[in-house]
């Protein structure tokens, strides 16, 4: 096991960034529900537990569903899996900190997180087995797939067990991850969802780890998607704007021509978080080192784009779906058909 990195302190942090000010009213928005009653995490009737690859992948894919349902008291778990030591940095005075120099990255990320987390509203986040347990594989076929503590690697019952102690120990109701594609073919992404996968099963039989913690049985097991509209409105946003990145060439008309998105049919859930857009973006701005502020993501947030990225949509793996509103008769809460309770 590799020493606990130690992040910079959130507070820390936030006194010398630039985006302090948007990042303290975002976090001032939501007031923690211990903070105005006496009251356990398990006394909070709804729990939803979150289980991402990396940092930053918690607010660009689930941050706004993250920030509704914090801000309606739910207790949000966070569980991420590595610290991103191997992301691409977009931050010129950060470049030292690459994998392949001084290999810092992933403690710094640690401090991005944490104000992620604040700006979303979250206060009950982990690293898979503990910070640094994991690394980032990096891409598919390259060589940090094989560096020690590679996440590709992990041994699957020793993650999952690490993973159904934090499901027996705060009982969600709800868990959500990647289907098996990873969303889009990132190995962690991928091992995510093995890991996530193997412990919803395995948290309710009391013969499996039984070192960790009373059985538990989430009722509901969600992968998160892009739905191909969604791209399909992001593509067509950035068509008539006029602006071109990498991400969204000039060439790419339709939705369909990209290797990822989730058809519309295949959605069974849509959570409309648009008044959460303001934490969403400001937990993103917290991702600096991985999130370019001029890039595309940001000009998507703006305007047009604000659809496509303060709704969210889900697809539900396991348990029964709950009932649906609107001409796709989707789910418009993770918790929709879920009796809510305290404790157990
Ligand atoms: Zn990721």
């Amino acid at each position: 096991m590799e020493p606990e990195p130690s992040g910079p302190e959130p507070g820390e942090r936030l006194a010398e960034d630039p985006d302090s000010a948007v990042l303290a009213a975002a976090a001032a928005a939501v007031e923690p529900l211990e903070a105005v009653v006496d009251m356990e995490p398990l006394d909070r009737p709804r729990r939803l537990l979150l289980v991402h690859a990396h940092p930053d992948d918690e607010s660009i894919g689930t941050g706004a569903t993250m920030a509704k349902y914090a801000a309606e008291n739910a207790l949000v778990t966070l569980v991420t899996c590595t610290l991103g030591e191997e992301g691409e940095i977009l931050v010129e005075e950060l470049a030292d900190l690459a994998a392949d120099r001084t290999d810092g990255l992933g403690r710094h990320r640690t401090g991005e997180l944490a104000a992620a987390c604040e700006a979303l509203g979250v206060t009950d986040h982990r690293f898979l087995g503990g910070a640094g347990r994991y690394r980032d594989s990096g891409m598919m076929d390259t060589p940090s797939n094989s560096r020690p503590g590679a996440f590709w690697n992990a041994d699957l019952d020793e993650a999952a067990g690490h993973l159904v102690a934090v499901m027996r120990e705060v009982r969600p109701q709800v868990v959500v991850t990647y289907d098996d594609f990873g969303g889009y073919g990132h190995p962690d992404h991928i091992q995510a969802h093995r890991v996530t996968v193997a412990a919803f099963e395995a948290a309710r039989e009391a013969d499996r780890y039984p070192d960790a913690g009373e059985p538990w049985s989430p009722a509901k097991l969600y992968y998160s998607a892009i739905a191909k509209s969604s791209l399909q409105a992001g593509i067509d946003y950035f068509r008539e704007a006029g602006i071109e990145s990498d991400f969204f060439s000039a060439e790419l008309t339709s939705a369909d021509d990209l290797p990822f998105g989730v058809p519309d049919e295949q959605i069974t859930t849509q959570i409309d978080a648009r008044e959460q857009l303001p934490a969403k973006v400001a937990a993103m701005r917290a991702h600096r080192s991985q999130i370019a502020v001029d890039g595309p993501f940001f000009a998507l947030a703006d305007g047009a784009g604000r659809t496509a990225f303060g709704i969210e949509h889900f697809v539900l793996a396991r348990g029964e779906r709950g009932p649906g509103s609107g001409e796709n008769d989707w789910e418009d809460d993770l918790f929709a058909g879920v009796e809510p309770s305290r404790r157990g």
